[in-house]
């Protein structure tokens, strides 16, 4: 599958779902999108163009691409990582199967992270569907395994934090 055609399914199915049933931004007063011109969200291969025009992109210190928002958008045409956040596709095995496991991106100054809230079903089903989405194209898969990886080492330090 092309990889802007990956992205415009991850959006799609990402489309209507939230992670509360309220509106969680009337809890942080929508902190994840007080945008502020320098800190961004990143972007993966294939969203340049199907993002809203009026964001940002910028290169990180690796070269990736960032989305840099002044707080709004068109919300049918804000990234992915908007879309999946504060949880994120985690690419899990078990005796040698993958399996993808909606969890909170471990990266993420969210308050629903503190697990006070329930996460609709709905969400974590649809966060779990783009996860098996990126897998269906080579670019969108490398670099969702990187971002993936890189949440398996903070899970990681996390289980060792807890047993010191
Ligand atoms: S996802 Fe988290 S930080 Fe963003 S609006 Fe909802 S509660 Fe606030
Ligand atoms: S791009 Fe849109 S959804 Fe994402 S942080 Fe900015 S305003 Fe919020």
């Amino acid at each position: 599958m092309k990889k802007e055609n990956v992205i415009e399914s991850c959006y799609s199915v990402l489309r209507k779902v939230t992670p509360l049933q309220i509106d969680c931004g009337k809890i942080c007063k929508g902190k994840c999108c007080k945008g502020d011109g320098k800190t961004g969200m990143l972007l993966f291969p294939g969203e340049e163009k199907l993002i809203d025009p009026r964001i940002t992109i910028m290169k990180n210190e690796k070269g990736d691409s960032v989305a840099v928002c002044d707080g709004t958008c068109d919300r049918n045409k804000r990234p992915l990582a908007c879309r999946i956040y504060p949880l994120f596709p985690l690419i899990n095995k078990d005796e040698g199967n993958e399996y993808i496991e909606a969890v909170f991106d471990r990266r993420a100054d969210c308050p629903l992270v503190d697990g006070e809230y329930e996460i609709t079903r709905c969400f974590s089903k649809a966060v779990k569907r783009a996860g098996k989405y990126l897998l269906l194209n080579s670019e969108t898969e490398k670099y969702y395994r990187e971002l993936s990886d890189e949440i398996q080492e903070y899970i990681a330090l996390e289980k060792i934090l807890k047993n010191t």
